[in-house]
């Protein structure tokens, strides 16, 4: 019986520590990229968006790009997308500080089209950064470019949408972006399904409590 005892309060600097750990390394990948002129679309942003979250999260949500009010304010999925993402992680019990969320490109394409293959190219680095800081178990992917990229498949939404896909050491699901959701309002219901889904599987996976360690902003 003492021996349980001595090792749970073993265990619990140990969490700390790489908590703290986790995110003294992505305050440092932030400062080194927020300097990133790899592609043209230095030229043109006005911020960069490296992501924001909890530095230890299992869950890790990521779009295409950021949009104009992403581009203004330097940070993730605001505005209505944001607004509407927020509601959608929140109905399946994630509030924003649980999860990190970020986009494949940091820096905003003009007049919001597709990132080019260059483009994705030049900064996936920075993400495949984050993730190899994070460690999350579980990628939730926003829309149809976001989940062909990480994936690298070439497959429609639907074909991608209603089960896990492995990547790498991660369990993937595709849902569709918030921005599709305010266009065509009939596809929240299939988003819905797709978070719970996720959802379901996170709690298999994840040991409860373990998505409220020190969460911060960048
Ligand atoms: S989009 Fe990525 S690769 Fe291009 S300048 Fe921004 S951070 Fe660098």
């Amino acid at each position: 019986m003492q021996g349980s005892l001595f090792d749970a309060e073993e265990n619990k600097p140990h969490v700390a520590t790489e908590a703290v750990s986790a995110a003294d390394d992505l305050a440092a990948l932030s400062e080194t990229s927020r300097e990133c002129r790899k592609c043209r679309l230095a030229d043109t942003r006005r911020n960069f968006v490296f992501g924001e979250g909890n530095p230890s999260a299992k869950l890790f949500v990521i779009g295409e790009a950021p949009g104009a009010e992403e581009d203004a304010t330097g940070r993730p999925f605001v505005g209505r997308s944001g607004q509407l993402l927020d509601k959608i992680l929140l109905a399946v019990n994630f509030e924003r500080r649980d999860v990190f969320i970020g986009n494949i490109i940091k820096c905003r394409p003009p007049e919001n089209r597709n990132p080019l293959e260059d483009e994705i190219e030049c900064c996936m680095p920075w993400l495949l950064g984050q993730l190899r800081i994070i460690k999350p178990k579980i990628i939730l992917l926003l829309g149809k470019v976001a989940a062909n990229t990480i994936l690298d498949n070439r497959l429609s939404m639907g074909a991608m949408r209603g089960k896990m896909i492995r990547w790498k050491e991660f369990d993937c699901f595709v849902t569709y972006h918030p921005a599709a959701l305010l266009r065509n309002p009939g596809w929240k219901r299939g988003c819905w399904e797709d978070v719970q889904l996720m959802r379901r599987h996170y709690d298999n996976i994840v040991p409860a409590g373990i998505s409220h360690d020190k969460s911060t902003d960048r």
